[in-house]
C-alpha cells in the first residue's frame, strides 16, 4: 500500500476541514500533521507484530489548538492510501 506524502495529507485536510468547531471547547484552530500514525488492536498489553490478531488502522490526528482534543481521521477511508 502506498502512503501519501506530507503535502497530499495537508491538502486533503485543508480541503475538508474548513470551519469545523471543536465539540469540547468550540475552538476553531486545529493543528494538523503531515504524518500517518497507527492504532493497533488491543492484545492484553502485548505488542503483536503481524498475524490475525494484529489489525492496524492508519490514522491522521487533528488536534484542537485550544484544548488538545484530538480527532483521528482514518487514512484509508480518505482515499489517500493507495494499493
Ligand atoms: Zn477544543
Amino acid at each position: 500500500m502506498k502512503n501519501p506524502n506530507g503535502e497530499e495529507i495537508i491538502n486533503f485536510l485543508n480541503s475538508r476541514w474548513a470551519g469545523a468547531v471543536c465539540p469540547l471547547c468550540q475552538g476553531r484552530e486545529w493543528n494538523i500533521t503531515d504524518k500517518i500514525f497507527e492504532l493497533r488492536e488491543f492484545n492484553n498489553g502485548d505488542l503483536v507484530l503481524g498475524g490475525p490478531n494484529c489489525s492496524i488502522i492508519p490514522i491522521v490526528p487533528v488536534t484542537c489548538g485550544k484544548c488538545g482534543n484530538t480527532i483521528f481521521i482514518n487514512a484509508v477511508s480518505t482515499g489517500l492510501m493507495r494499493e
